[in-house]
């Protein structure tokens, strides 16, 4: 391919509302334009990269035995009806009514459409089971729509839903996705980690998600420091703190007051009192479905609210008000404690508060605070010591014991056991051996497809620009012609193309009347795996400058023996790619 017939709008600058990296240098690199909030366009070059990452998807879906389908992208609110989401799904559905006012909205996933077009059409254990899939734009209503590719509005998803005559045939099929999603994402050149994923509800139902790491990440995920012996990783919600405690019973003083005035969060009771955040009990009090809740944490510690709802069992949580905080302590906000706290009938504390039995924590009197507090001696209420906190780097893996380190990661994939969910809402049944009408059980599992190619940018770039896997590079390699006028050096380029291409690997030839600086600064920005430099000066030493972009290493190949040492270059290139 020419560049100078080809359609590759690069800028020096990004646009001012891109945050991330991905956002700023899609743009810089012409893949992407933006319409409008969370929508955008693909360019020439960007759509490349993002049929490469389809292709990957559909290989392995296919290879697993998906089969792929193209569903609807406009859905009868009906069916949202029926299933129970139309009221559920809030903002993020886009609604709208047709001209006979019925009610519609853009599929932001495709459970209830996959479900219905299978009820009532397969009848029989005999069908089963199937697993069909779609990749297709989705729309959903993003309160934040941000970071370019990665929130959209609109974006590309790959969404397969499987249905299965039992629970053990369910569970072989969520066991062949997961397998599929490491083969896609090793195979796109990525580093990731399937992580165990938050599925909130309780029972045989169970998710992972695969995580690309990057710092830019917007989850943070807990992975296990023995990688890859040991592969245990879950997003930092799911997270278990397994270590248990002993009850410090170390003699404590008596209790005594403090004056804490207007010293109301933790940092600033640190400052005034000059001890660590460690020696102090953090009292958070919420209102959980209508009821008082009273929770004690260390002072250094984040309270993880999923395993504070399970534990309690509760669809909403709130902070509790002023007025309910007084009520239940006496005080104003930020002197809560658990010497003293009435209007709960027990107080939950993390487990790791046994370690020690001489605290700091607040006196339930406005402006004061209390030391040397035991949670044995001086608390009236029973205690419920539980896993509250999230997990921090150090604490032991669930499965080897050994630490756990805490990294950032960009969803990419999401698999889902679903159970009977949608096909009992919407009656999607089968009759078994035995003739006896059964729910069908299902799964069903996303990749964010164009968030894919933002997410392999987040891991791989510098400050020139995109280090594309050569498994997602718009093209293979860039062909720099530094004298397109030269006739010698345009044959020269010539010929390695049509080399290039009879090793099935795809050129971007830069034919442009520019400066060598402008299209060196190009290459590296749009970021290909290879770069070769054809110039003047470089033929009559009989050499050709070649680049490998991951490395950033230039070596010279002979001019005159091109085509037998390329292949060798090249296979260092892939080699400095595996991971
Ligand atoms: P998130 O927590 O990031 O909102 P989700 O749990 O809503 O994701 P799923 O419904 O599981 O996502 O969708 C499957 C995949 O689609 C996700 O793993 C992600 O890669 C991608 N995805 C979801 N929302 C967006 C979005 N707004 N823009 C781009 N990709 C998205
Ligand atoms: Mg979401």
């Amino acid at each position: 391919m020419r560049w100078s017939r080809y359609y590759i709008p690069t800028l020096k600058e990004a646009p001012a509302d891109a945050e991330v990296v991905s956002h700023k240098l899609l743009v810089r690199a012409g893949m992407i334009r933006k319409l409008t909030s969370g929508i955008y366009t693909w360019l020439p070059l960007g759509l490349r990269t993002l049929e490469k990452a389809k292709n990957i998807v559909r290989r392995e879906m296919n290879a697993a035995g998906a089969m792929e389908t193209l569903l609807p992208m406009v859905q009868p609110g009906e069916l949202w009806e029926e299933s129970g989401r139309w009221k559920k799904y809030g903002k993020e559905l886009l609604r709208f009514k047709d001209r006979h006012d019925r009610d519609y909205c853009l599929g932001p996933t495709h459970e209830e459409v996959m479900t219905d077009l299978l009820r009532g059409e397969v009848k029989s254990y005999r069908q089963l089971p199937l697993n069909l899939y779609q990749i297709q734009t989705k729309y959903r209503d993003e309160v934040r729509p941000r970071f370019g590719l990665m929130r959209g509005r609109e974006f590309l998803m790959k969404d397969a839903y499987s249905f299965d005559v039992d629970d053990e045939g369910a569970n072989k099929s969520y066991a062949s996705m997961k397998e599929a999603y490491h083969k896609i994402f090793s195979s796109m050149g990525l580093d990731f980690r399937p992580v165990e994923a938050d599925s909130g509800a309780i029972g045989g139902n169970f998710s992972h998600e695969f995580m690309v790491l990057a710092e830019t990440g917007e989850d943070a995920i807990t992975a296990c420091t023995n990688w890859p012996e040991c592969t245990w990783a879950a997003n930092v919600e799911r997270a278990p703190i397994k270590t248990e405690f002993e009850q410090d019973t170390t003699p404590c003083p008596a209790m005594e007051e403090l004056d804490t005035p207007s010293q109301h969060t933790i940092e600033e009771l640190v400052a005034f009192m000059g001890t660590s955040a460690d020696k102090f009990i953090k009292t958070l009090l919420f209102m959980a479905d209508g009821k008082p809740v009273a929770v004690l944490l260390r002072g250094d510690r984040e309270l993880n609210e999923i395993k504070l709802a399970h534990l309690i069992d509760a669809d909403d949580i709130q902070f509790a008000t002023p007025e309910q905080v007084e009520a239940m302590t006496g005080a104003a906000v930020g002197f809560a404690g658990p010497a003293g706290l009435k209007g709960v009938d027990k107080i939950y504390a993390d487990k790791e508060l046994k370690a020690c039995n001489d605290w700091i924590a607040g006196a339930n009197k406005t402006d004061k605070h209390v030391r040397h507090l035991s949670l044995i001696r001086d608390v009236e209420l029973p205690i419920e010591y539980v896993d509250l906190r999230n997990a921090v780097a150090g604490d032991p893996c669930p499965e080897c014991g050994k630490p756990l380190e805490i990294k950032r990661g960009i969803e990419v994939g999401h698999i889902f056991k679903l159970g009977t969910k949608y096909s009992e809402a919407l009656r999607a049944t089968f009759l078994d051996e035995n003739g006896k009408e059964r729910i069908i059980v299902m799964g069903c599992y996303g990749i964010g497809v164009s968030r894919v190619v933002a997410a392999c940018i987040e891991q791989n770039f510098d400050g020139d620009g995109i280090k594309f896997p050569p498994q997602l590079a718009p093209f293979d390699a860039q062909l720099v012609c530094l004298d397109p006028k030269d006739a010698e050096v345009a044959g020269k380029c010539d010929m390695i193309e049509a080399f290039l291409e009879g090793m099935g690997l795809e050129c971007l030839y830069d034919d442009r009347e520019e400066r060598p600086g402008v299209k060196f600064k190009d290459a590296d920005l749009i970021g290909l795996p290879v770069q070769i430099t054809v110039g003047g000066k470089g033929l009559k030493n009989g050499v050709i400058e070649v680049k490998n972009r991951r490395t950033g290493e230039k070596s010279t190949l002979p001019a005159d023996q091109f085509e037998t040492a390329f292949p060798a270059w090249y296979d260092s290139v892939l080699e400095s790619w595996k991971r």
